[in-house]
């Protein structure tokens, strides 16, 4: 016999959501008694992006089995609202900022790169390999894929509304709150190995002869052995540095 429940998502939740069905409660109907978490996953939430459950107005777990005729109320992971500390679902995020990116982000992993943040970022990598890896690392999957997020042992990770690499770096900022954080120039943006600064001499051979002569500041990268320097495309990265820091 089939049982009913009622959901109710709240703020930035809704963009997951039908538009008929958005902030408004909805009714579901399941068998048996699912987790609350398939539940919300069937409804179209992946759990990433949930922080608080509230089953009949009392904080409940992923697995609370979903009773009959509940009223759930569904919260995002958001990090500027202070709930009491037996409510949080997800432990806090890591202290350090690394990232893994699905396969179609490419221009927003370089973007990350050169803002400093630990990116990882192949176009070759599965869902499968990128959610082990987020997993193994801590580390937090953006993507456009909201089948990836589902999967369960994805931890932490938010799925890109935007499909604007600018607008999705402005999401992520945001999202994760990474304003005070950014350290321009620090990363290989090829590879995301992080550059350490090396003497003219050490690298004289390597560069052409205009840089040779025009520059004196040189990076390279330990992993890949790119060598940078603050040539012409760099006023155009502190630009764009700075029109991000601005948002
Ligand atoms: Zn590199």
């Amino acid at each position: 016999m089939s049982s009913w429940a009622r959901f109710l998502f709240h703020d930035n939740l809704n963009d997951f959501l039908r538009p008929s069905t958005r902030n408004t409660w909805t009714k579901y109907q399941f068998t048996g008694s699912p987790a609350v978490k398939d539940a919300i996953e069937a409804i179209g939430v992946p759990h990433p992006e949930v922080n608080i459950l509230l089953v009949n107005q009392v904080p409940a777990s992923f697995l609370h089995p979903l009773p009959p005729n509940a009223q759930v109320e569904v919260y995002l992971a958001n990090p500027h609202r202070i709930w009491p500390p037996n409510y949080a679902l997800q432990a806090a995020l890591p202290a350090s900022d690394g990232f893994i990116l699905d396969v179609h982000l490419g221009k927003l992993a370089k973007s990350l790169r050169l803002l400093g943040f630990d990116t990882f970022y192949k176009n070759n990598y599965s869902d499968k390999i990128i959610a082990e890896i987020a997993h193994r690392e801590n580390r937090r999957v953006l993507t456009r894929n909201v089948g990836l997020l589902k999967q369960k042992i994805i931890c932490w990770g938010y799925w890109l509304r935007s499909q604007n690499p600018v607008m999705q770096l402005a999401e992520v900022m945001a999202y994760f709150d990474l304003k005070e954080k950014v350290a321009p120039f620090t990363r290989c943006l090829a590879c995301n190995g992080q550059l350490a600064a090396v003497a003219k001499e050490s690298v004289l051979a390597l560069l052409p002869p205009k840089t040779r002569l025009y520059f004196n500041q040189f990076y390279r990268c330990p992993v890949c052995a790119r060598i940078y320097w603050p040539g012409s495309h760099f006023e155009k990265m502190q630009e764009f540095v700075k029109r991000v820091e601005a948002t």
